[in-house]
């Protein structure tokens, strides 16, 4: 058997059909429709280091022992990760052709990877630059960003198509030599900026509105081409002629990008469908287990969080996760479950003599039992609670039980990025009545404020590792030793 991860960055649940969503994601829905869907699938995190750390270890932050993303995880924190079992180690020491397609990340994820994509190829090279000058010339003034932004985008191709071919063909020749491999392919189309097809985003126009004005009708407005990333940022200038808009842009540019999202999930969507066709022509879909996840959600606006994965509400830490399988499985799962369980579950799959993986120290558990729904020999022991902890923003701490949200700061609650709060430093939330976390009830229900509190006091020291003290992660890296460090470091400037 072979197994397929596919990490769509970012990719909300709303976004898909299968959950409900709208249906821009036909090649997912068509799986899931084969496989399993897990409801209440959540990230451990929201970033995508951390949160890939613990899909590859089966580990949360705190055990695996990166925290951080990007140019802000430590040295620390890499030599944590060190010596941590991961996925592809494991299976390739087991006879798995390893690749890793998409995007690249640091170098303790290429671990156990016969193949892994190369940050210094000219694809990521021009996207850490365009983004670090245009973040430069808009600081200067707007107009100049938007200039260089148009002559960019007339030079290059952006509708990712370049990177689809990219990735499928690095796929494709991948397997001409693996008899089973285990591949991780992560998509990068629902992160901002959303490089997308703009015929796309028309088509999806409609669905959206600003000011009860179909934004098909507010488009015709703007010279094409005009609604850039950029332009859509608070304070940022949507270059458009018609003074009846002006004093609208960010409202506009807003729904727009909420358009071009979308346009994003498609554009995810039709890389998956190549993927799968690759599979299928080399005769080897049948035979294999594939998973769809993100490695966090994002915020389309809700909390006062546009386009960014900051904090830790349900946007941001509710992911997708479908798992279909090679086997019959069960259409529907709506148990707790988060990325911690990926890694023994695949494990679980491919051993003969079920059980818990002996080679692996996860804190996540094998989904195989709720596959298999009520032909299972095992049983699956609900869970309480998911621990929710980032790092990098807000550093706030949460836990999510089956009806609850409650977070709590770790100090200031003031969110670094945006350098303000998104909400209060202690928060509850009854998910069952108040979905969208709109309601903070610490106040009104102080008990069970409390009981929560002491339930993610007992996850807190549950899974720290005595040499992963949290408190270390504060420790910056400040030496950039190479130029793989630059680029990254380059890259958390557009990408966070
Ligand atoms: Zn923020």
């Amino acid at each position: 058997m072979n197994i397929l991860v596919v990490v769509v960055d970012a990719l909300r649940v709303d976004r898909v059909g299968s959950y409900g969503g709208r249906s821009v994601t036909p090649t997912i829905d068509e799986l899931a429709a084969d496989g399993t869907i897990f409801e209440n699938a959540y990230s451990t995190t929201n970033a995508t280091d951390p949160a890939l750390t613990s899909l590859q270890t089966g580990q949360y932050p705190r055990t695996h022992g990166v925290l951080n993303h990007g140019s802000h995880v430590s040295e620390m924190e890499k030599k944590r990760v060190e010596d941590t079992s991961t996925l592809p180690s494991v299976l390739n020491k087991r006879g798995f052709a390893t690749g890793a397609f998409g995007r690249p990340l640091g170098r303790w994820h290429r671990r156990g990877f016969d193949r892994y994509p190369e940050l210094t190829s000219a694809h990521w090279r021009l996207k850490s630059l365009e983004k670090a000058v245009s973040d430069i010339l808009y600081s200067v003034h707007p107009s100049i960003g938007d200039v260089i932004s148009g002559v960019y985008n007339s030079l290059t191709d952006r509708t990712g198509s370049d990177d689809e071919n990219e990735i499928v063909e690095a796929f494709d020749s991948f397997l001409e030599d693996a008899d089973r491999f285990y591949s991780l392919v992560h998509l990068m189309d629902t992160h901002t900026p959303y490089d997308v097809d703009e015929n796309l985003v028309e088509r999806y126009l409609e669905r959206f509105e600003y000011e009860n004005t179909p934004l098909t009708e507010i488009a015709e407005r703007f010279p094409t081409g005009s609604i850039t990333y950029n332009s859509l940022q608070p304070g940022g200038v949507v270059n458009q002629n018609n003074d009846q808009w002006r004093g609208h842009e960010v409202g506009i540019g807003t729904a727009l990008a909420r358009a071009q999202y979308d346009a994003a999930a498609t554009e995810a969507d039709r890389k998956i469908d190549s993927l799968l066709s690759v599979l299928r022509d080399r005769g080897m879909l049948e035979e294999t287990l594939v998973l769809i996840v993100a490695d966090h959600g994002e915020s389309l606006g809700e909390h006062d969080i546009y386009f960014e994965h900051h904090g830790l509400y349900e946007a941001t830490v509710r992911v997708p996760l479908i798992v279909r399988p090679p086997f019959d499985a069960v259409d529907r799962v709506s148990e707790l479950v988060n990325i911690t369980d990926i890694a023994p579950t695949v494990l679980d799959v491919l051993d003969d003599s079920k059980g818990s993986p002996t080679e692996f120290d996860a804190d996540g558990r094998s989904l195989l039992p709720l596959l298999e729904g009520s032909d299972s020999d095992d049983t699956w022991d609900s869970r309480e609670a998911i621990l929710l902890e980032e790092a990098n923003t807000q550093r706030f701490r949460g836990i999510r039980t089956q009806n609850w949200k409650y977070l709590r700061a770790v100090g200031d609650p003031a969110c670094r990025y945006c350098e303000r709060p998104h909400g209060a430093a202690e928060q509850l939330y009854d998910l069952t009545t108040d979905p969208n976390e709109t309601e903070n009830l610490v106040e009104d229900r102080s008990e069970q404020a409390a009981k929560l509190r002491a339930q993610l006091e007992e996850l807190l020291s549950r899974y720290t590792h005595s040499e992963n003290d949290p408190n270390a992660s504060d420790n910056r890296s400040v030496e950039y030793d190479d130029e793989e460090e630059v680029l990254d470091r380059l890259e958390s400037l557009g990408y966070r």
